[in-house]
């Protein structure tokens, strides 16, 4: 079966530090996270770069490729470099919604040119998750087939890195960022009044032609995640509210935004609908992936999520408007 969700994004070793817990070079990426949430639903390719401290034969801690595998995510586009893997380092304060980046080193990612092979580039649902915007740039001009172009960024980026930044979101169907980044994008606190200036960058006010004249879908989509109060979806008029899965004990936010994301993909790739309707049911199921995901520490609770422990969730979560 030809893969059709394809992500780039990275593949890192994260420290983290939360208020209840600590763990040092502990696999994670935004790559990582958005493809395990993502084949759980649907096959998913990988497309980034690690170093040559990845997998280290006599290290103990949880590393390396085996945990892709183990999910039967492909990772023929994932190579290795000489050199060190991505580093992230981010500490959590008391209200784990807000976070300090420490550390962000490129390592091999800095000189990285992703070259897709025949079947990458036919991928339909495509994911340019968090990374440099000009690498993001160097898939979507290599991509023949596009069905669904979704794109995730971050402050680092938006600072770092906006004129590419704009010039990739000129050219996707879907945006993921969370409130703190629309607001930054914009510079307008109310998320409405965000939203309203960020959908026109999209597509360029449709006269934009990709590279390989790939269709161009009309309508593009924008979710702005709130983290534990939820998220917006916006798509031309329309606007759908949905509220957090209400948690007791979060244990680590990071990669709620990338898992959200992959089972929103995952969800879209599968049912293959890309309907208003269906649109609201893919956040759903993204926001209980999420909910599972910072209840662990890193990736932990992904590497055992199956679909009864996702509907599961759904029910109880549904139960509150009925
Ligand atoms: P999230 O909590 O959803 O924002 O995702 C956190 C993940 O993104 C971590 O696993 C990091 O390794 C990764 N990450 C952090 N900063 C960056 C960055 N500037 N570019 C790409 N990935 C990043």
């Amino acid at each position: 079966m030809i893969n059709q969700l394809l992500c780039i994004g990275s593949v890192a070793f994260d420290s983290i530090e939360t208020p209840f817990g600590k763990v040092n070079k502990t696999l994670g990426g935004s790559a990582t996270y958005f493809s395990l949430a993502s084949s759980i639903f649907y096959p998913t390719s990988v497309i980034a770069v690690v170093g040559d401290d990845f997998n280290p034969p006599s290290a103990s801690r949880r590393s390396g490729f085996d945990v892709f595998k183990k999910h039967k995510i492909d990772i023929s586009g994932v190579k290795k470099h000489k050199g060190k893997t991505f580093h992230w380092s981010g500490k959590y304060h008391f209200d784990m919604n807000t976070r300090d980046t420490l550390k962000t080193e490129l390592g091999v990612f800095a000189n990285f040119k992703p070259k897709l092979n025949e079947s990458h580039k036919n991928a339909k649902f495509i994911f340019l998750g968090n990374i440099q915007p000009k690498l993001q740039l160097e898939v979507l001009n290599q991509i023949t087939k596009p069905k669904l172009i979704g794109l995730d960024t971050m402050n680092f980026w938006i600072e770092t890195a906006r004129k590419d930044l704009l010039e990739v979101i000129k050219q996707i169907d879907l945006l993921i960022i969370n409130d703190a980044e629309a607001r930054q994008l914009t510079n307008e606190h109310n998320l409405l009044k965000s939203a309203k200036k960020i959908l026109p960058l999209m597509h360029n006010n449709y006269t934009f032609v990709r590279p390989h004249k790939s269709v161009i879908r009309k309508n593009p989509i924008l979710i702005i995640k709130q983290g534990e109060h939820g998220l917006m979806l916006f798509q031309g008029k329309n606007i759908f509210n949905l509220p957090g899965f209400p948690l007791e004990d979060v244990v680590d936010p990071t990669g709620a935004g990338d898992s959200f994301a992959g089972a929103l993909m995952g969800y879209l790739a599968k049912t293959n609908d890309l309907s208003w309707e269906n649109l609201k049911k893919a956040c759903l199921i993204g926001s209980m992936v999420a909910s599972f995901n910072v209840e662990g520490m890193g990736i932990k609770n992904l590497t055992n999520l199956n679909h009864k422990k996702i509907n599961n969730r759904l029910q109880i979560f549904k139960k509150q408007f009925s």
